[in-house]
């Protein structure tokens, strides 16, 4: 089965393609933020919902015009798709999924987006529209044999780096069904425990870069305002940033592949972060610790290998209640990490009987889709969706 799959190298331009690559940049933002005001004003002020067709059209008289005649300058490819970016923002906001669209910075990462009508790729040398050269990328893995990029994506980020994500559909096999079945509690000490009873480290990555970080910061707030100095520290800033990051994407990267490889079926809680970021105490743990990155992986990766992962309600009592014999207590301390069931007496450790616990409901939930409280259960599920496919 054909799935689509993203393939990102580091690569270093030439001074003459960082030339374009930034012009290409800065027309996208500003066709995005452009399309955004327009979007917005309609709305507001005519009560219309403009969709990508109306600002394609809009965009093709905007490039006619006396003062913005600089943007037929670079391929108008990444232009529309700059206007479907914008397009899916708003559709991730009107469906729930995310908050209202903003303008798009200068300062922060820049990105251009190719489809097959502006590049081409033979065996490694990928080129762009408008450039005479192929990019010189570090390929640190083949692209798969014999396949077609469907498009290209450029991005700059705030560290000054190039990096290019190729996206092509590959068959990905679906992984032998294996019994075994786990249940994840997100833990603050520990990233993930699992109702086996295994850690699985927090790599607090922030936490160890965390004195270098701060060190940076003050120095940058230091500098003079537009001075050479306060770029070069803000640079040095935002490398540090993206250290953390990349260091924890690719843990979270090699966990959630075993989790995902070792289960059939992966049962976890619908943490909304987002409500939890709010809580102070809790907030840089959790932000910290990523946790909603890494449930995405692990649903795309399950839909890559026909694993199933089944989402539970945030308000099921996971924590508090005793995987023994049922009881629930009226509360438990977030510092509490083991307790005796008043009920049953048997000694819990917190986050293993919450895992446990999520195993349970969530098998409950795909077994015979059961709401675990009625009306507020989601699952997700890998494999049906593969095999209504592959019978078609
Ligand atoms: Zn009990």
């Amino acid at each position: 089965m054909e799935q689509k799959k993203a393939y990102k190298y580091r690569f270093y331009p030439s001074d003459e393609q960082k030339r374009i690559l930034a012009q290409t940049f800065g027309c996208c933002r500003y066709v995005y933020n452009w399309a955004l005001r327009q979007r917005t004003d309609a709305y507001y002020q005519h009560g219309e919902r403009l969709y990508y067709e109306h600002t394609a059209q809009r965009l093709v008289r905007l490039k006619k015009q006396q003062d913005t005649v600089w943007l037929k300058e670079v391929s108008s490819v990444p232009l529309q798709q700059a206007l479907r970016n914008l397009d899916r923002a708003f559709r991730n906001f009107f469906e729930g999924r995310a908050a209202y669209p903003t303008f798009k910075k200068k300062r922060h990462q820049q990105s251009a987006t190719y489809a097959s009508n502006a590049f081409t790729c033979n065996r490694q040398a990928l080129t762009l529209a408008k450039m005479d050269a192929p990019l010189s990328i570090v390929w640190h893995r083949p692209l798969p044999d014999g396949c077609k990029p469907s498009s290209v994506t450029i991005t700059k980020d705030e560290a000054e780096r190039y990096f290019v994500s190729i996206l092509v559909e590959e068959d990905i096999n679906v992984l032998e069904v294996t019994p075994k079945m786990v249940g994840l509690d997100l833990g603050l000490k520990s990233m993930v425990i699992t109702s086996d009873g295994h850690t699985h480290g927090n790599p607090k990555f922030a936490a160890r870069d965390e004195k270098k970080l701060a060190q940076a910061q003050r120095r940058h707030a230091k500098k003079k305002k537009g001075s050479q100095n306060r770029a070069k520290a803000r640079l040095k800033v935002a490398r540090l940033h993206k250290k953390i990051a990349d260091r924890r994407r690719d843990y979270q990267q090699k966990l959630s592949t075993r989790i995902i490889r070792e289960n059939q079926v992966v049962c976890l809680e619908s943490l909304q972060v987002k409500h939890m970021v709010k809580n102070h105490c809790l907030a840089k743990a959790i932000s910290d610790v990523g946790w909603s990155e890494f449930v995405r992986q692990l649903e795309y990766k399950a839909d890559w290998y026909g694993r199933t992962v089944v989402k539970i309600d945030k308000w099921y009592p996971s924590s508090k209640r005793c995987f023994d014999c049922g009881h629930i207590l009226d509360s438990l301390s977030l510092d509490v990490r083991s307790w005796t069931c008043p009920e049953c007496g048997v000694v819990h450790d917190r986050d293993i009987n919450a895992a446990k616990n999520v195993l349970a409901a969530g098998l409950a939930v795909a077994a015979c889709g059961e709401a675990v409280r009625p009306g507020a259960v989601k699952t997700k599920s890998g494999k049906p969706q593969r095999s209504r496919k592959a019978s078609q």
